[in-house]
């Protein structure tokens, strides 16, 4: 068979546009016997699918700390929204009870004065406790509305901290429900992790040594997975750049070990 060069230059000779040659690539695929149909290869995929699997835990175990924290957060939120209705009910009926006091001591000067008007004998001094006593009564009307002012807010008061009460104490519970599940979470994570560790390990002993050489240092290279990426319509399915000509020739016709040569990813096709 000729080498993927050589075929390719054959292509060039007799003058076949680029569209033409993916078409002729395509027509390989179907029936050339692939790399990734190699066991050996298989062997990678298998590594490389429990390597990755093994990565997304290991995201989920490092992100799982900082979930806790925003439901966490999200908790110390509503149980302060429940504390501040409380409170803003609280003080208002701290309020009315200290105009309560106010009232009564209005009441009992005006009881008190009155009083003393049966017991003076100048009439300035009638007039003086007149006086005192319409003074005294109009302050305590004041703090009558007043009063009933705040009554009316302690009625509202009173029924938003209760709906937080009820509302916000289920959501509460709910979100330390979800808490308490992100926590057993990162437990399963934990096993899963050191699990897939063992089927690395026994997955890494079937590949062949140059093999996971060229994986190792892909691995290197790229800083995010896939490592190895199928190529799809020509493209590597690793960075959606399109591969060159050569990378498709090595895949099929030499069915060589190939990297992409736009990202470096280890590529190969799928049948
Ligand atoms: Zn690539």
């Amino acid at each position: 068979m000729a080498t993927g060069k050589a075929f390719l230059l054959q292509l060039k000779i007799k003058n076949i546009d680029s569209r033409q040659q993916s078409v002729i690539v395509s027509i390989l695929l179907l029936v050339l016997h692939m790399l990734s149909n190699q066991p050996e290869f298989q062997k990678l995929l298998l590594l490389h699918s429990r390597d990755r699997r093994q990565q997304k835990l290991k995201n989920d175990l490092e992100q799982n700390p900082l979930e806790q924290k925003r439901i966490q957060k999200q908790i110390d939120l509503e149980k302060e929204s429940v504390a501040l209705a409380l409170s803003e009910w609280k003080e208002l009926e701290a309020k009315n009870n200290a105009l309560e006091n106010e009232i009564i001591s209005a009441t009992e000067k005006i009881s008190r004065l009155k009083h003393q008007q049966l017991e003076v004998k100048k009439n300035e001094e009638y007039t003086a406790l007149e006086n005192e006593i319409a003074t005294t009564g109009s302050s305590q009307s004041l703090l009558e509305d007043e009063q009933l002012e705040i009554l009316m807010k302690i009625d509202d008061a009173r029924k938003i901290a209760e709906i937080a009460e009820d509302k916000i104490s289920l959501k509460i519970e709910d979100l330390e429900k979800t808490l308490f599940s992100c926590q057993e979470h990162s437990k399963v994570l934990t096993t899963d992790i050191s699990k897939l560790e063992d089927e690395i390990k026994t997955a890494r002993g079937e590949v062949e040594p140059s093999i996971i050489r060229s994986y190792e240092r892909t691995k290197t290279v790229i800083s995010k997975p896939p490592y190895v990426a199928p190529v799809v319509d020509q493209k590597c399915s690793g960075c959606n750049l399109r591969v060159s000509n050569d990378v498709v020739s090595s895949i099929l016709v030499e069915r060589k070990l190939t990297q992409c040569d736009q990202c470096g990813r280890i590529v190969y096709v799928e049948r």
